[in-house]
C-alpha cells in the first residue's frame, strides 16, 4: 500500500498572502476604492476573528459590501475573479506533487471553511493531485477528534510549529515542520525550509 501524505494549505502548498494582495487589488479596481482603504476596512471584519483560518468568504463579501453600499454580487464577482488565484502556489509545489502522485496517495489536513479551502486548490490547479478519501479540512486541526480522522502512519506536512508540535505528541504520525521563516529547526521532527526537498526528507523516516 502507498504511503499517505497530508499537506496543510495556507502558508504550505498557497502563499495565501499573495492571494489576499490579489483580492485588494481586484477589489480596489471593481470598486473604485483605494487598498489602503480596503485594508482599513478589513481590519474592522478581522477583528472580530482571532485567526485567519476562521476567514469566511461570504461574511467578508457582506462586509465589504455593506461598508461601500455595492451589491454583494459585484463585490463576490471581485473576490472570486480567476485571476486572484492564478501563480498563488509556492514555485516548487506543482512539480513536487507530479513527482510525489507517483508514489505516494497525497491528501489535504487543513484547517478552516472546506468548499473555499477546496475552491482555492481548485482554482490555484492543485485539486487534482489530492484524494478525496484523505482530503481533511476541519474548523480545528488540533482536538483529538480531527487527529483520530487521520489514517495513522502518515506524513503530515505543515507550516505551523504547534501542529508539527501535537503531531509528534500524539506518536502515530510522521510530522515535517515547514519553516518557511527563519532557519530554526523543530528539536523533534524533520523540518524543511521550503518543500524541494521533501522527497529525501520523507526517506529520513525509515532511517530513524
Ligand atoms: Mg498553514
Amino acid at each position: 500500500m502507498r504511503d499517505t501524505i497530508l499537506f496543510d494549505i495556507d502558508y504550505t502548498l498557497l502563499n495565501t498572502l499573495v492571494f489576499k494582495e490579489n483580492c485588494r487589488s481586484k477589489l480596489s479596481e471593481f470598486l473604485n476604492i483605494s487598498v489602503e482603504d480596503i485594508c482599513v476596512a478589513e481590519k474592522g471584519y478581522v477583528k472580530k476573528e482571532t485567526e485567519f483560518t476562521d476567514f469566511n468568504p461570504e461574511e467578508y463579501i457582506d462586509y465589504i459590501s455593506k461598508k461601500y453600499n455595492v451589491s454583494t454580487q459585484d463585490v463576490g464577482k471581485a473576490f472570486f475573479d480567476d485571476e486572484n488565484f492564478k501563480n498563488i502556489s509556492y514555485p516548487e509545489v506543482v512539480s513536487l506533487l507530479e513527482a510525489l502522485s507517483k508514489n505516494y496517495k497525497l491528501g489535504i489536513f487543513s484547517e478552516g471553511f472546506k468548499s473555499f479551502q477546496l475552491l482555492k486548490l481548485h482554482k490555484s490547479g492543485l485539486l487534482a493531485y489530492f484524494d478525496r478519501e484523505v482530503t481533511f479540512v476541519i474548523r480545528r486541526k488540533l482536538t483529538q477528534k480531527s487527529l483520530d480522522l487521520l489514517p495513522k502512519g502518515s506524513f503530515v506536512i505543515d507550516d505551523n510549529y504547534f501542529v508539527a508540535d501535537a503531531l509528534c505528541k500524539a506518536g502515530s504520525f510522521k510530522p515535517i515542520w515547514l519553516n518557511r521563516k527563519t532557519k530554526e529547526k523543530h528539536p523533534d521532527c524533520e523540518t524543511v525550509f521550503d518543500l524541494t526537498n521533501l522527497k529525501e526528507v520523507l526517506g529520513n523516516y525509515s532511517k530513524r
